[in-house]
């Protein structure tokens, strides 16, 4: 019996109630087609025998895919609607890449089978090597990091052995300014390394001044992203990667943010020895639901006998696995990579071809100036000028009516849209970073700018209460993420 407290909207069959699927279950002992026993179980098999009930719910198969469907359906998601969250470009993800992956040659393949049986996989992962290579102006390239913050790790594993093989094992310092994704330090931390903050200019962007009194003898790299995550681009990075390089260092390039600079700048040329790609941002993928995602590291000659192994190298016409290299920071993963996820990447990358590749970067861009232009008169602007493909607002016009981002990004939700990401980057107080990407329409930009634009009404017309209570129309409210994120309770208790 489905409990008449829970409600259903009317209107559209969704039901906004849902028991967990122990609490759905009827009486019916279990819901499995399992032959019972005839006859004594064997001696062999008696120890074995199950004492209590698999406590599996008693429920038809229609009635579980519903209740799981139905879970599905209150998600916000890519394909209901616009996902503004900044510095993680949630993008649509073309279907047709879907389709690739799941071509029986490529999904049903083992990564243990022998090469000969593999060669159109290995061919695939080789051009996708390839196309990162040249994308970053960093030639060398490894698949196998399993996400961005898995490929800070490696880049900076390689950077770890390039200096230790130089004889500098002193140097274990990396500096990383403070707008950085708090995953930098957590992975410099992990290596080993001594992390040391940089604070970042008044423009948000790095101070050569603060870069020069931090690098000594000891300093093993800087960690930096570029366009940073305030959306705007470093315009001294030649300088900085200079000044790195001439006290020794490295820097690593946290590519997070490349979809700001596919096909028009690259940042080999910038003078980056280092960087990581997140394929799942930048390149096709669903991302954002805890699935695989992918952090291929692409580097330059320096670096390039570090890389891990299993290499993928073409011999001839044949593709193979290099297992042994002497110089080699060893296997980061247990294969070449997470295969799905560097096929979606060659796919959308292939979509476009080498002439084309330069109009993500671009409409990306445009998209994030254009909705910077519609809201800049009505929301506080940090730092001045065009942004790159995320823009950067604050609360601070809206504060002297006692409303905070919270409130603004709550009051989203009632307007059908996503909420952006909010507080973040640090380095501004009350921050919302704003990533339209390239796949949205300048109609969906303009219904998201105009539902902001009504928030910013809504605040100067005194309506404090109800964007203190938003979001108003859902039926889960403004809920206790705290509580939920230091106390999940994660297990069905009868
Ligand atoms: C997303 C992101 C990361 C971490 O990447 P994951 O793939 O989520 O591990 C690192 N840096 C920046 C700037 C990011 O946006």
């Amino acid at each position: 019996m489905i409990n008449p407290d829970y409600k259903y909207s009317g209107t559209c069959g969704i039901q906004h109630e849902e028991p967990l699927l122990f609490e759905h279950a009827h009486d019916a002992p279990e819901a499995l087609n399992m032959p019972g026993v005839d006859g004594d179980i064997s001696p062999e098999l008696a120890a074995f025998a199950r004492k209590r009930p698999t406590n599996i719910p008693g429920l038809s198969e229609p009635e579980t895919v519903r209740h799981f469907v139905r879970l599905s359906q209150w998600n916000h998601g890519i394909e209901t609607g616009f996902y503004p969250l900044g510095s993680c470009t949630m993008k649509y993800n073309p279907r047709v890449n879907e389709q690739v992956v799941r071509l029986p040659g490529l999904a049903h393949i083992h990564p243990d089978q022998p090469e000969e049986s593999v060669q159109g996989a290995l061919e695939l992962l080789y051009e996708l090597q390839q196309w990162l290579g040249e994308i970053s102006g960093l030639p060398h390239v490894t698949l196998q990091p399993a996400a961005g913050a898995h490929g800070e790790l490696v880049g900076l594993m390689m950077i770890r052995a390039c200096l230790d093989a130089r004889g500098e094992s002193n140097r274990r310092k990396v500096l990383v300014p403070d707008s950085a994704h708090g995953t930098n330090p957590a992975s410099a931390a992990l290596c080993g390394m001594q992390t040391v903050e940089l604070k970042s200019g008044a423009d948000g962007r790095i101070d050569l001044d603060e870069l020069k009194a931090h690098l000594d003898g000891d300093t093993a790299a800087l960690m930096m992203t570029n366009p940073n995550t305030a959306g705007a681009f470093e315009s001294d990075i030649r300088e900085i990667c200079q000044l790195v390089h001439d006290a020794g260092g490295l820097v690593y390039g946290d590519g997070a943010n490349l979809n700001a600079l596919v096909g028009v700048a690259r940042p080999g040329d910038m003078g980056i020895d280092c960087l990581h790609i997140n394929v799942h941002k930048t390149f096709s993928t669903p991302h954002g639901g805890g699935g695989p995602g992918g952090g291929p590291v692409v580097v330059n000659e320096t670096l390039a006998p570090y890389l891990p192994v299993p290499r993928i190298e073409k011999q001839g016409s044949q593709y193979k696995l290099i297992h042994h290299d002497q110089q080699s920071i060893g296997p980061v993963l247990g294969s070449a990579g997470q295969i799905g996820v560097m096929l979606r990447a060659n796919a959308y990358i292939s979509a476009f071809g080498r002439e084309h590749l330069h109009k993500i970067a671009e409409d990306a861009v445009l998209n994030a100036n254009y909705v910077l232009h519609r809201l800049k008169e009505r929301y506080h602007v940090p730092f001045e000028g065009l942004c790159k493909h995320e823009c950067l607002l604050t609360d601070e016009y809206q504060n002297s009516h006692g409303v905070k981002t919270l409130d603004i990004a709550k009051r989203l939700i009632d307007l059908g849209f996503h909420p952006m990401t909010v507080y973040f980057p640090l380095i501004v107080h009350g921050a919302m970073l704003i990533e339209p990407t390239e796949t949205e329409s300048r109609e969906t930009l303009d219904a998201f700018c105009d539902a902001m634009l009504e928030i910013a009404d809504q605040c100067e017309a005194g309506e404090t209460e109800m964007l203190h209570d938003a979001p108003v129309k859902p039926f889960r409210r403004r809920l206790d993420e705290t509580q939920a994120a230091r106390k999940p309770v994660l297990v069905w208790q009868e």
